[in-house]
C-alpha cells in the first residue's frame, strides 16, 4: 500500500512526513473559522476482503504500537431493539478502548508515526478525551506527551492525564488559547502536534472504526451510521474509512451518516443550513462535543454534502434521557457525548425502515463524567441497618 497526503481543494499531493500538517497552498488557521487546507491521506494498492485494518494505516508494521486500540465490539442489544421497534440496530462500543474513548484510534496512529520518525514528544491542546487518550497511548510507548489544557477542564479527565504521566500545562484561558499556545510550543521545540483536525493523521486514525464495522458485518455496509459531532474529526474519519473501501473496490457506496449535535453547540448544523460558519458560544452537558469553532468544519461539511449525509440536533434533556435508556437497556454506560448519537436515533427512528441495518457509535465511557449522568437519576440517601426498613 502506498500513501500520500492529498489536498482536495488544489489537488496537490505531499509526502507524509512530520513537518507537513496543512496544505501549504490552502492553509488558514484562524481562531474564529474552521481550518482551511486540511489534508486527506490518499492510498493506492490492492486488498481483498480478508484485509487487516492496520494495513490501511500509513505506518510501517514494526512501528505499530502494541497497546490494543480498536477492535471494539459491534453488537446488537436485543432489549434496545425492542425499545426502538427496529430489528437491526448495532452499537459500536468505542468506550472499550484503553483510555475509554474513540480518540485512541487517532492517538495510536500519531504515536506510531512519531516512533517511526524518531520523534519523542507529542504536543496537543484539548479539553479532555484527546488529551487523556494521547497521554495513555504515549505512556505505553515511552513517548513524552505535553498537553495544554484550559484550567476549567473536567477533573476526571485532568486526573487521567496526570495519572498517565503526561506533562500537563494549565492555560489561563479557553480552548482557543490552549490551541494557539500548543502550536507555538511545538514549533519551538519540534515535537509532533496532535491537535484535532490540524494533524491529518487524527482523521486517518479514526477511519479504522468504519473499516472494522464493515468487517464485523461480514463485509456488508450498514445503511445508516449515527455519530456525534463537535469539531467534526470523527465524522470525517467515519467517512474516510468508507471512502477507502470504495476507493479500493470493495464497496460501491457510502452509508447515510447522521451526525448528531447538541442543540446549543451546533456549529456544523448551523453552517449546513445557513451556508457559512459563525463562531458560537456553545453550551451543553456533552462536554466532548461542546465546540465554539469546529476546527474541522469545512472538511466535515464537504463530506456531508458530497454523500448526502444528515445533521440533526438534540437537546441536553434528550441526551441525558438517551444516556439513561442506553445504559438501562444494554449495559453500556456512555458519556453524554457518546449517547448523543443514540439520542439522534431516538429522534428519527420513525423515519427509518424497520429492517434497516443501523450502527450507532458510542464514542466515550460514562465514568469519565459522572456529574452529568447524575442529573437524571435518583441516588438513594437513606441507609438502612435492618431488612425491615426496606
Ligand atoms: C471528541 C469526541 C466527540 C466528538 O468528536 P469530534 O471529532 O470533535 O466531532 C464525541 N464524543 C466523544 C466521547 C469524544 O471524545
Amino acid at each position: 500500500m502506498k500513501f500520500k497526503y492529498f489536498c482536495e481543494q488544489c489537488n496537490k499531493s505531499y509526502d507524509i512526513i512530520p513537518d507537513v500538517y496543512l496544505c501549504p497552498n490552502c492553509q488558514n488557521l484562524s481562531p474564529d473559522t474552521p481550518i482551511k487546507g486540511v489534508l486527506d491521506v490518499k492510498l493506492e494498492g490492492k486488498i481483498d476482503t480478508n484485509f487487516e485494518v492496520v494495513d490501511l494505516l500509513p505506518i510501517s508494521k514494526q512501528f505499530r504500537p502494541s497497546i490494543p486500540v480498536g477492535n471494539t465490539p459491534l453488537w446488537s442489544p436485543h432489549r434496545l431493539a425492542n425499545l426502538l421497534g427496529l430489528n437491526n440496530v448495532y452499537i459500536k462500543n468505542d468506550d472499550l478502548n484503553p483510555t475509554g474513548s474513540l480518540k485512541d484510534r487517532a492517538s495510536y496512529l500519531v504515536a506510531g508515526f512519531a516512533k517511526e520518525h524518531g520523534i519523542n514528544e507529542i504536543v496537543l491542546a484539548s479539553t479532555g478525551n484527546a488529551a487523556s487518550s494521547m497521554a495513555g497511548v504515549a505512556a505505553s510507548l515511552g513517548i513524552k506527551a505535553t498537553i495544554f489544557l484550559p484550567k476549567t477542564a473536567p477533573e476526571a479527565k485532568l486526573i487521567q492525564i496526570v495519572q498517565y504521566g503526561a506533562k500537563c500545562i494549565l492555560v489561563d484561558g479557553n480552548y482557543d488559547m490552549a490551541y494557539d499556545l500548543s502550536l507555538e510550543y511545538s514549533k519551538k521545540f519540534s515535537g509532533i502536534n496532535r491537535n484535532t483536525g490540524y494533524n491529518p493523521l487524527t482523521i486517518e486514525g479514526k477511519k479504522t472504526i468504519s473499516l472494522e464495522i464493515y468487517k464485523q458485518l461480514n463485509c456488508k455496509l450498514p445503511e445508516y451510521v449515527f455519530v456525534s459531532a463537535g469539531d467534526g474529526v470523527i465524522l470525517s474519519g467515519v467517512y474516510k474509512g468508507f471512502e477507502d473501501l470504495m476507493h479500493l473496490g470493495l464497496t460501491k457506496k457510502i452509508p447515510t451518516i447522521f451526525a448528531i449535535q447538541a442543540e446549543k453547540s451546533a456549529a456544523l448544523f448551523n453552517a449546513l443550513n445557513s451556508g457559512t460558519f459563525k463562531r458560537i458560544s456553545s453550551q451543553t452537558v456533552a462536554d466532548s462535543i461542546s465546540v465554539d469553532n469546529p476546527r474541522n468544519g469545512y472538511h466535515a461539511l464537504n463530506k456531508i454534502k458530497k454523500y448526502n449525509g444528515k445533521i440533526i440536533t438534540v437537546s441536553d434533556d434528550e441526551i441525558l434521557l438517551a444516556q439513561q435508556q442506553l445504559s438501562a437497556n444494554s449495559g453500556i454506560f456512555s458519556e453524554p457525548a457518546g449517547s448523543t448519537a443514540f439520542a439522534g436515533l431516538l429522534k428519527v427512528k420513525n423515519q427509518l425502515e424497520k429492517n434497516s441495518l443501523i450502527v450507532v457509535i458510542s464514542t466515550g465511557n460514562g465514568l469519565k463524567d459522572i456529574v452529568s449522568a447524575r442529573k437524571k437519576i435518583t441516588i438513594p440517601t437513606k441507609a438502612i441497618s435492618s431488612i425491615d426498613e426496606i
